[in-house]
């Protein structure tokens, strides 16, 4: 059991490209219809709920049957401001099916360099989450050019889900992804890999065992995941990165139940 989970009060949830699409490119609308239910449920229970999406891209290309993604990025950039419109206009639907109001967040990374942007975002958080309404955060990508091309190798959302974490002061960050947790090799490619249950600290040999994203879809993989959880240890946030198909696993986690790999410093 993990009792220090049961109290979290304020929790970050990300959730990857390559849970919310379908290998083939269109939308998990059954994955995002239960997490709308999940989260609407947490948050009439009191529990404070920031959501942060990636899948932008990835959904502009499915609209557009697009095969591969672009490498231009203006292109990727194009793409992101297409099907970040078509996310929330899904996200929105369904929340609104549990009367859970939505709005839509998008931030640069560098907001934690200056304070008053940093202050800026905490305060556009604190009210939303004041007026009960899910903040859904995604990275601006027109802005964000030297993430979006850093996405390519590294980014994703991974990065910006523990900036939130900070500015936010939240107990807990879950990551919701396509594997259920960190294993010492990749699991998709080693049948004998093995699940960590709890991560203290982030070494050299933990980042050694990190692999590059899974899927066509996914571009963080498991790199970024720990080179974020890094930054948040180093914060004394908690993380919990944990198999996505299923978002009922967000209530396990807030139970304390063992699911997934556990980032906590002691
Ligand atoms: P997301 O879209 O959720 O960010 P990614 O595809 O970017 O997901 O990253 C998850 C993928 O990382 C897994 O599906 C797996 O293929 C890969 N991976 C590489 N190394 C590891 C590891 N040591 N443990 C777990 N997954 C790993």
């Amino acid at each position: 059991m993990r009792n220090e989970l049961k109290n979290a009060r304020r929790i970050v949830i990300k959730i990857g490209t390559s849970t919310l699409l379908y290998d083939n490119g269109t939308v998990n609308l059954r994955l995002i219809d239960e997490l709308a239910f999940t989260i609407t449920n947490l948050m009439n229970e009191g529990v404070e709920v920031i959501l942060v999406t990636s899948g932008a891209i990835g959904v502009a290309m499915g609209q557009l049957r697009l095969k591969t993604r672009p490498r231009e990025v203006e292109r990727q950039q194009a793409l992101a401001a297409i099907g970040q419109a078509e996310l929330m206009n899904i996200y929105k639907q369904r929340f609104n099916a549990y009367t859970q109001h939505v709005a839509q967040v998008l931030l640069t990374r560098d907001v934690v360099d200056y304070e008053t942007s940093r202050e800026n975002v905490s305060n556009t958080l604190n009210a939303l989450l004041d007026l009960g309404v899910l903040a859904i955060i995604n990275e601006n990508d027109t802005v964000s050019i030297d993430e979006l091309d850093h996405n390519t190798a590294f980014g994703d959302n991974d990065t910006l889900s523990v900036i939130v974490s900070i500015v936010a002061n939240a107990d807990l960050l879950i990551i919701l992804s396509d594997v259920d947790g960190f294993y010492d090799k990749n699991p998709g490619d080693f049948a004998d890999a093995k699940k960590y249950d709890k991560i203290t600290e982030i070494t050299p040999e933990l980042l050694n065992q990190a692999g590059g994203a899974g899927t066509n879809v996914g571009t963080g993989g498991m790199l970024s995941k720990l080179t974020a959880a890094e930054t948040l240890l180093k914060n004394d946030g908690k993380l919990v990165i944990a198999l996505g198909e299923d978002p009922k696993i967000i209530n396990e986690i807030l139970s304390g139940e063992n699911v997934g790999t556990l980032f906590a410093k002691g």
